[in-house]
């Protein structure tokens, strides 16, 4: 498994993806939501943390049936979502298996997956019915 080393950058993300909370960036200036990678906004503010709802919607998902990443090949299969988050960013996660039944459009709901003492990460999955 490759686990993400939280940065100074990315320390809050993780703290409170511990908590149970997704966090997003946001722009105070041009009042849009923005990637939790990014620091700053296109229109050159300095971006603050903001929680997001949790929910959003399927745009894209594949399947990995061939580990070619030795790090990642006893977890196949797994599957990769690409899920917009109701404020507007896009964000890829994982989960395991082979989810047969997504649809892109379908409504997602964030989960926290507690993989290491130190590493929780944000998971999307379908939302309940
Ligand atoms: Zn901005």
């Amino acid at each position: 498994m490759i686990i993400p080393s939280p940065s100074t950058d990315t320390k809050p993300y993780w703290q409170a993806a511990a908590q149970g909370a997704l966090m997003l960036r946001y722009c105070e200036a041009c009042a849009t939501w923005r990637h939790p990678r990014h620091t700053h906004c296109t229109c050159g503010n300095p971006l603050t943390w903001r929680q997001s709802s949790g929910k959003g919607a399927l745009l894209s998902f594949t399947v990995v049936h061939y580990g070619l990443n030795p790090e990642l090949a006893e977890q196949v299969p797994y599957t990769i979502t690409l899920t917009r988050c109701a404020e507007g960013p896009q964000i890829l996660t994982a989960m395991p298996g082979d989810h047969k039944t997504l649809r892109c459009g379908m409504a997602m709901t964030v989960s926290f997956d507690r993989v290491t003492p130190t590493v929780t990460l944000p998971r999307f999955q379908p939302a309940p019915a």
